[in-house]
C-alpha cells in the first residue's frame, strides 16, 4: 500500500498525465484485461476481506455487501465486456451536401487524468463502479473513498495497488482535507457521489481549471402510493427498498405520499411484513445493518426528537441504541412540513407517511421541492402512471418497485440539477469519461472552398441558394 503525502498529490497526478496517452491508446483487449482483473479480485481474492471489512464499517450483512457492492461491478464489468469493442470503433456520421468531398466520425477518446471521489454508504460499488467505466474509456485515475468505511477503504486500497501501477490508478486514503487538497489539481475530469452541499464545493473547485464533472448527488425521492395500487405489494416492495443498508441508500424511498383511503391498511400491512423480514425485534436479526457512525446515529436521532416534540404520529418503531448505532425501521406520520424529518435527506431507516386526497395535490408538493433523485409510482392505472410522469422531473422512476432502475445498465443513471448532473453506468458512464471528439476529413475541393474571398454577387447568389435549398 503506498501512503501519499500533501505534497506527493501533485506528484502522482504529474506521473498519471505524462502515462495517459500510453493508457489512452490500450486496445480494448488491454482494457478488457484489467477490468477481468479487478472482476477477479472482487469475486475471488478479496471478496471475504471486503465482507468483514463492511461488517466492521458498519455491520452490512453478508447477502447485501454480495448483492449491492460486488454484483453490481462485476455486472458492470460484463456489461462492458459485451460492448467495449463497438464503443471504441470510431462512429462515422452523415454529411450534408453542403459539405460534399469531406468525411466526418466521432472519435471516442479518453478525457484524460480523473479523479473519482465516492461516499461510505455503498462504498465499493460508488469506488469501483466509476472506476471500471474510467478505465473503459481508457483513462487514469485517483481514487478518493470515504474517510467514513475506512476498514473497507484499506482493502480497496490493497486492491488497487496490487493490480495497477500508482501511474495508471491510484487510491488515497484520508478525511475530508484529502479530497480539498486533491481538488486544487487540474484533472480532466472529476466524477464525484456524494451530498448535494459537497456537491457544490466540487462543482466550485472543477471551475478553477474548467474541469468537467459529473455529480452523483442525493435528496428526498418521494414514493406515491395511488389508491388504484396492489398495497400488500407495494408496503413489501418499500420495506425492501428503504430498509436495505439501514436506509442508507441514496435513492431509498425517502417519504411516502400515500391515498388516504389506504392508511390503515397500509400500516396493518407495513407491520405484518416488517417482522416477516426483521423478525418482533429487529435489532436482533442480521438482515437489517446500523448506521455508519454515532455522527450519522446522532443526526438520526435529533430528526426523531424533532418529530416528536412536533406531535408526529410515531406508528411504528421508533426504537434507538446509541452504542450499536441502531435505529429501529420507523414509520412516522402527521410530521410538519417544517420538521427535520420533511426538510432534509433522511438517509436512514426512518420513513415519513403524508396523506392525501387528489393526485393534484401530489403533484403540486413534489414539484414544490428540488428535482428528486428518484421518484417512485405505485399504481396500476397507466393513465395515473402516465399523468405523474408528464407532470414532474425527477432523476429516475420505478413503477411498481424500487431500486431496481439502479441496475438496468441499459438505462442512465443520476440525478437532475440538485440530485446530479450527468449519468452514469454501460454507456452512459463510458461517455462520463469520453471526449467525443469530432473529426471532418476533407478529401477532395469542397463547395465550400469555392466561397473564399474575394466575396462577389457569383458567391453571394451561391450562399441564397445554399440558405434556401441545403
Ligand atoms: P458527502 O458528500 O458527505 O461525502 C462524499 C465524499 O466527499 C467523501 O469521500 C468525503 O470525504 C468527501 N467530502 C466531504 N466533505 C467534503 C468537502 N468539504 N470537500 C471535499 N470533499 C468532501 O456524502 P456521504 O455522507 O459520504 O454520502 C451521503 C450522500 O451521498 C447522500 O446525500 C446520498 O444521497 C448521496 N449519494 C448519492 C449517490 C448517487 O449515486 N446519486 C449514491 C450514494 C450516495
Amino acid at each position: 500500500m503506498t501512503n501519499y503525502t500533501d505534497n506527493t498529490y501533485l506528484e502522482l497526478f504529474k506521473s498519471q498525465k505524462a502515462n495517459q496517452f500510453k493508457i489512452g491508446k490500450m486496445t480494448y483487449k488491454q482494457r478488457l484485461k484489467k477490468l477481468k482483473s479487478l472482476q477477479i479480485a472482487l469475486e475471488k481474492t478479496y471478496k471475504q476481506q471486503l465482507r468483514d471489512a463492511l461488517y466492521k464499517d458498519f455491520k452490512k450483512p453478508q447477502l447485501e455487501v454480495d448483492l449491492t457492492e460486488i454484483y453490481p461491478v462485476i455486472d458492470e464489468i460484463r456489461f462492458i465486456r459485451k460492448h467495449l469493442k463497438s464503443w471504441l470503433k470510431n462512429q462515422k456520421v452523415d454529411t450534408p451536401i453542403s459539405l460534399l468531398g469531406s468525411s466526418s466520425w466521432i472519435k471516442n477518446e479518453p478525457k484524460g487524468v480523473c479523479l473519482i471521489i465516492s461516499p461510505w454508504n455503498f462504498p465499493v460499488n460508488l469506488t469501483f463502479g466509476p472506476l471500471v467505466s474510467a478505465i473503459a474509456a481508457g483513462n487514469t485515475v485517483i481514487l478518493k473513498p470515504s474517510e467514513m468505511t475506512p476498514h473497507t477503504s484499506k482493502v480497496m486500497s490493497n486492491i488497487v495497488s496490487h493490480l495497477f501501477s500508482n501511474d495508471e490508478v491510484a487510491l488515497i486514503e484520508g478525511e475530508v482535507e484529502v479530497s480539498t487538497e486533491l481538488l486544487k489539481l487540474p484533472f480532466n475530469h472529476i466524477f464525484f457521489t456524494g451530498s448535494p452541499q459537497v456537491g457544490k464545493i466540487v462543482m466550485k473547485a472543477a471551475s478553477a481549471h474548467l474541469t468537467s464533472v459529473t455529480l452523483e448527488l442525493g435528496g428526498k425521492s418521494p414514493v406515491i402510493i395511488d389508491d388504484n395500487s396492489n398495497l400488500d405489494n407495494a408496503v413489501k416492495k418499500i420495506i425492501f427498498g428503504k430498509f436495505l443498508n439501514a436506509g442508507q441508500t441514496c435513492i431509498a424511498p425517502d417519504y411516502v405520499l400515500i391515498h388516504e383511503s389506504l392508511t390503515s391498511n397500509f400500516v396493518a400491512a407495513f407491520k405484518k411484513h416488517l417482522k416477516d423480514f426483521y423478525s418482533e425485534d429487529p435489532s436482533q436479526s442480521n438482515s437489517f445493518g446500523r448506521i455508519v457512525n454515532q455522527k450519522h446515529f446522532k443526526r438520526l436521532q435529533n430528526y426523531l426528537d424533532d418529530a416528536r416534540n412536533r406531535h408526529a404520529d410515531i406508528a411504528i418503531g421508533g426504537i434507538s441504541e446509541e452504542n450499536e448505532n441502531y435505529i429501529e425501521p420507523t414509520v412516522v406520520f402527521d410530521a410538519p412540513e417544517e420538521s427535520e424529518l420533511m426538510q432534509n435527506e433522511i438517509f436512514g431507516p426512518i420513513l415519513p407517511v403524508k396523506t392525501y386526497s387528489s393526485i393534484s395535490e401530489v403533484l403540486d408538493y413534489i414539484n414544490s421541492k428540488e428535482k428528486p433523485l428518484a421518484l417512485y409510482i405505485f399504481s396500476n392505472d397507466n393513465k395515473r402512471v402516465t399523468e405523474i410522469i408528464n407532470n414532474t422531473r425527477a432523476g429516475s422512476t420505478c413503477v411498481n418497485h424500487n431500486l431496481l432502475q439502479f441496475l438496468n445498465h441499459n438505462l442512465p443513471f443520476g440525478g437532475s440539477n440538485n440530485s446530479g448532473i450527468g449519468k452514469s453506468h454501460g454507456y452512459f458512464g463510458f461517455l462520463e469519461f469520453t471526449n467525443q471528439r469530432s473529426v471532418l476529413k476533407q478529401h477532395t475541393l469542397g463547395a465550400v472552398d469555392l466561397l473564399k474571398p474575394p466575396y462577389t454577387n457569383f458567391k453571394q447568389k451561391l450562399v441564397d441558394l445554399t440558405i434556401k435549398w441545403f
